[in-house]
């Protein structure tokens, strides 16, 4: 297997970026839609216009129905093909990149992403994650190229509530220690290459910043402050989580994730949440040290993150929902399976019970 990475063609981040966005989206595009939820739209509408110098022949706007499914997806690329836009935006979080992305590849256009949360790491890949109508997991799409630009206005994040931040960062936990699974394993990132050195070291300075400066970023946006630490850990949770899972593979922690969202308790908890309660089960599982373990629920700990069923939403549960959700996380063409020696269903269940009582047993420590 040949050794891939990739990346956007451009990254731009820092304080008011948005207000800079034409300067960095003129040579790949003439004509823009631009699509956001509802509430995203009503506050960077203004902005995306004064960014365009008021010329608003370039731009067409389109409210985002909420749900990344084939529907949306479909509907968006009609109205597209009827603007005569050669390029689009997509202003918000994750589930609007995901339809974004996808609708620029069908369409061969341009896609431009503008985050205005930083709960995952979905701005920088080259993939979709699908849901059906129901909001279930359904499939991943892979495109064969990253977006054109990614560009984050910490100002606008930094705004946003704390709890995104905080899932961001519970996104690019998972990150190193996927990407450590595969290199170890051999087993395809999601470009379908070998690991790089590259895409391991970018997963691995991931992990670092979050750990050093995770609580200052935290404490600061809790107080809608920019500072330095907040530039880091927005790179580490856009940047950094996105290029490093892309080249450095997925493992556990996100099939963990996939197996979740089949429950319903687990509706309003945030991706990046149950991937930090996923990378939990991963250590437990793949039976690490017991030092990374620690050194990983501190993190969680002191930032906020979910280490029990509870917190992710589970307050009520029996063994039969969870042996669904470790079948779910197992199902073919799962990350879970870049593990080395293959995992049962069992297995996961096992982990999944033991990553809960160990997170227990340090909430009643703390
Ligand atoms: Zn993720």
């Amino acid at each position: 297997m040949l050794t891939v990475m990739r990346a956007p063609s451009r990254y731009v981040q820092g304080a008011n970026a948005i207000l800079e966005l034409e300067k960095h989206v003129s040579s790949i595009g003439t004509k823009f839609y631009v699509v956001a939820d509802e509430f995203v739209m009503n506050m960077t509408k203004e902005k995306i216009e004064q960014a365009f110098g008021g010329d608003t022949s370039k731009l067409v706007f389109e409210e985002f129905n909420g749900q990344s499914s084939m529907t949306e997806i479909r509907r968006i690329e009609e109205l597209l093909k009827m603007s005569g836009c050669d390029a689009i935006i997509g202003i918000g979080g994750g589930r609007t990149f995901d339809t974004v992305k996808a609708v620029g590849h069908f369409s061969k256009v341009s896609v431009i992403i503008v985050p205005t949360i930083a709960a995952t790491d979905a701005p920088c890949t080259a993939l979709s994650v699908i849901y059906n109508d129901e909001g279930e997991f359904s499939e991943y799409l892979f495109y064969p190229k990253n977006p054109d630009v990614v560009l984050v206005d910490s100002t606008i994040i930094a705004k946003a509530p704390v709890r995104f931040l905080v899932a961001g960062m519970g996104d690019a936990l998972g990150t190193y220690f996927e990407a450590r699974t595969c290199l170890n394993t051999k087993s395809a990132n999601l470009v379908a290459g070998a690991v790089s050195q590259a895409g391991f070291a970018l997963s691995k300075l991931c992990y670092e910043i979050l750990r050093d400066y995770g609580l200052k970023a935290k404490l600061a946006v809790e107080n809608d402050a920019v500072t330095p630490a907040v530039e880091k850990v927005l790179e580490a949770c856009t940047y950094l989580s996105g290029v490093g899972a892309e080249n450095g593979g997925l493992a556990t922690a996100h099939s963990i994730y996939n197996g979740f969202t089949i429950l319903k308790q687990c509706e309003k908890t945030m991706h990046g949440e149950i991937v930090a309660f996923g990378t939990l089960v991963q250590l437990i599982l793949e039976d690490q040290p017991m030092e990374e373990i620690e050194n990983v629920i501190d993190f969680c700990l002191t930032v906020g993150l979910p280490i029990t069923l509870n917190q992710i939403g589970l307050t009520d549960y029996t063994s039969e929902e969870l042996m669904r959700v470790a079948q779910a996380a197992c199902k073919e063409g799962e990350t879970i399976h870049n593990t080395q020696g293959g995992v049962t269903v069992t297995e996961v269940y096992n982990a999944i019970v033991t990553a809960n009582a160990m997170g227990e047993e340090y909430l009643q420590l703390a």
